[in-house]
Parts: C-alpha cells; structure tokens; sequence
C-alpha cells in the first residue's frame, strides 16, 4: 500500500511505515476492506514495530478518537436557542456505526479473513477488527481531505444569507477578555466561533462551557499554540489536535468540526491529521492584525472593511486583548446597523461530501 504523502514533514517510508502516525494515515486513507486486512494481516507495521508495541498504539491512537461517542456530532445549539437560520439545521448524521449490528462488506471482508487466520488470531487482534469495522463506518464527510482551509463563508455553509460574514476569536478563553466579549455578542445578537487553544480549554472550562452554551461555535487551535505548528514533529501535531478535542468535548460536551491551525499554518499533513479527526480547516480572509495592538481605531477600521461572506479573525487571549474589546463595541453596532450579521460556523457534514 502507498502512502500518497509528501508533505513537508515526511519522514522516510520505512520510518513512516513504523511510526504511530504512518499507521494513522495509512488507516485513513485505506478502503474498509483494506483496513481490515491490514489490521489482520498487521500489513500496518513490521515485525520489529509489533515487538516494540507500535501496532498496538496504532489502534489506540485510532480507537482512542474514533469511538462512537466521540464521532457522532453532537448538538451545538443552546438551551435556548438564538433565532437563526443556521441554526434550525441540527448536524444530520445518515449513517449509523458503532452500535449497528448490520454487517456491510467490512464486516465479511473481516470474517472470511480472520477465518483463515484462525489458528493464530488472538482476543487482541479480533477486537482490532471489530475496531476497524467500527472505523469503516464512519460517514464518508469523515474522511474528505481537503488541500486547503477555507477562508470563506461559502465554504463551509451552503448559500449562507446574503448579509452574513463569520468572526472567528482566536486564542482564549481568557478570563479578563472572554466574558466581555461574549456580553457584546449576546448585547447585538451576534454569534461567533471561538478558536480555543486547549490548554486554556482545560483551565477555564466554564468559559468554554459559556461560549457554547450561547450558541457559539467552539473551534480546535491546537492544545499549545506551538509556532511554526507545520514544523511541529507528526506526533505531537497529532497530540495538539487530540488533546484538545477532549479537553473540549470535557468542558462543553461538543466536539468541535473545525480546527484552525496557530498561525494559519498549514501542511499536507495536517490536512490529512484533522480530516481523520473529522475536522475542518479553517482559515480567515479579514485580519486586523489586532493582536500587534495597532490601537482600537485601526481594528475597528480593518474589521469593518469585511464584506458579507468573508471570514474575519481576532483575538480575546493571548496577551492585554483589551484593544480589541473596544474595537468589537464600535464594529458589532455598526454591522448591525448596517445590517450584517455574524453567523456560526456550524457545518453541515452532507454539505463537505458534495464539494
Ligand atoms: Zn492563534
């Protein structure tokens, strides 16, 4: 099997073949049945690998994500709903797995081949299958791999309405700067996506818990904001995403879709990392560049040049965010009187297959 993977990062083939995340993309990329024989033929590492565990770490890796639980999306919307077009659009999830008990090709592909295997197939290597199968169907949305973020509206949301444009807040929560923020959107009925780093997810979890709970989106960027993250060794780009999908999942209980990488920094692998994750990259086209502290004018100024359907970027941690604080309460009025509106970025998995 190949591995279609020449990113910046790659290391050579065999060392890929052996390494954790070698595994992880090979099983991404894999068909079912492909999969299944992998996994029971152990065609994912070499014999030294197995010696040395790293089989084993691959499924865990895997089945450590892609438990039932954790890949169904679950609702963002609040208690109470906003009214909002997006927002009468729950996550549709056609495709059961998991818990199914109907048996599709992978199932057989996993029976006839550990049939033949029988005579040296352990407990460990039958609950693998059964793990692979359980991989095999997940929603194809899961597995689309995209070769660039999407920095506008219309790329992640089908025909958003015509007077929409996202603001995405990067870098918190922050206790100072977080609930201010989050009163200035409630005060204009405007809702956002906060890209939280997951080490301040883990800190301030009620923050996160708040951001959701009024219906914001909650956004993967990365656990420790590590720059150049492209640079970052494959294994702790994957630690970054998966802890910080959890120290979510702990603090809100929504599992994010998307992941904005720190610094807008993309490489072919962390394409092919978040889309195994079900996670969509998510870049910006309007950037005031407010955490350099130009002064509250200049963001507002910047921020108000965005145009309906374009995708803008501050920040509420990271440093004295107060700046943009100011800034939000001159731009979030002006929008409204001008009759744009922020909306989440809550995507829709049906809509990522199509495109
Ligand atoms: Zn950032």
């Amino acid at each position: 099997m190949s591995l279609p993977f020449p990113g910046p990062q790659r290391p050579s083939r065999s060392v890929a073949r052996r390494s954790v995340l070698g595994g992880l993309v090979v099983l991404a990329a894999a068909s079912a049945a492909d999969i299944v024989r992998m996994l029971v033929h152990g065609g994912g590492g070499t014999a030294a690998g197995d010696r040395a565990g790293l089989r084993p770490r691959v499924v865990n890796l895997l089945t450590g994500n892609l438990r039932p639980e954790d890949t169904t999306p679950r609702p963002t919307e609040p208690a109470t709903p906003k009214s909002h077009p997006h927002h009468s659009h729950a996550p549709v999830h056609h495709h059961s797995h998991g818990h199914s008990h109907s048996h599709g090709p992978a199932h057989h592909a996993a029976h006839n081949q550990s049939g033949k295997q029988h005579h040296h197939e352990t407990k460990h290597d039958r609950a693998q299958a059964r793990r692979a199968r359980e991989h095999a169907k997940l929603p194809p949305a899961r597995l689309h791999i995209r070769t660039s973020p999407a920095y506008r509206l219309d790329q992640l949301i089908p025909n958003p309405p015509e007077q929409a444009l996202a603001l995405t807040i990067d870098d918190g929560p922050d206790p100072e700067y977080t609930p201010d923020v989050l009163r200035l959107l409630d005060k204009y009925q405007m809702q956002a996506s906060f890209c939280v780093i997951g080490v301040h997810a883990a800190a301030y979890p009620k923050l996160v818990r708040d951001i959701s709970r009024a219906g914001h989106i909650v956004v993967n960027h990365s656990y420790t904001h590590a720059l150049p993250f492209s640079k970052l060794p494959e294994k702790r780009i994957v630690n970054e995403i998966t802890k910080t999908q959890r120290a979510i999942e702990r603090a809100a209980g929504v599992t994010p879709q998307l992941f904005r990488s720190p610094g807008g920094e993309w490489s072919r692998f962390i394409f092919r990392a978040i889309a195994s994750y079900g996670l969509e990259p998510l870049d910006w086209d309007v950037d005031p560049r407010d955490w350099a502290r130009p002064g509250t004018k200049k963001i507002a100024r910047r921020m108000l040049r965005a145009r309906p359907g374009e995708i803008v970027l501050c920040h509420d941690g990271g440093g004295d965010r107060i700046e943009t604080v100011r800034a939000l309460r001159k731009v979030l009025p002006t929008w409204q009187r001008k009759g744009l509106l922020t909306i989440p970025l809550h995507i829709e998995p049906h809509y990522l297959t199509e495109k």
